[in-house]
């Protein structure tokens, strides 16, 4: 493997990284390398899981505009040929717990 092989070199496979070398290969038809040291590809969208069913998130758990046809969810299905499928959040998708206070957050602009 030689570096003239490549177009650019992408160090780490986030969703940065990942996000880079599918829009250059795309709009650009770069071929790009991305390097990744961790024994999966993903960055922060990793989950892993322990015995007794548990799943956890490293990072990244909702992502806000990924409604049909809004700019995020756009630019998300041309980045991934539309290869990732997305939920609708809950109607309280986090709780912020606090020594006296507790802050839920609520989908929908109005409830938020
Ligand atoms: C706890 C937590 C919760 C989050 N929740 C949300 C959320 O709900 N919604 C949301 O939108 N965002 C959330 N975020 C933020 C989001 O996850 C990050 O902004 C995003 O994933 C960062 O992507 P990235 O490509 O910049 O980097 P990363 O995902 O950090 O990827 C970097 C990659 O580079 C690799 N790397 C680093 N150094 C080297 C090297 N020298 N050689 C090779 N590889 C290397 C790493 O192993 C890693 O795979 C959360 C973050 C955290 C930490």
């Amino acid at each position: 493997m030689s570096h003239r092989e490549f177009d650019a070199m992408v160090i780490g496979s986030g969703m940065g990284g990942l996000a880079f070398a599918s829009i250059m290969a795309k709009l650009r038809r770069w071929r790009v390398l991305v390097l990744e040291r961790h024994f999966k590809i993903g960055g922060f969208t990793h989950t892993f899981t322990r015995p007794g069913g548990w799943s956890w998130d490293v990072g990244l758990h909702y992502v806000g505009e990924m409604g049909e046809g809004m700019r995020g969810r756009r630019l998300f299905d041309f980045i991934t040929d539309g290869g990732v499928k997305w939920g609708p959040m809950p109607d309280v998708y986090d709780v912020f717990v606090y020594p006296t206070l507790q802050v839920r957050a609520c989908k929908g602009e109005a409830n938020l």
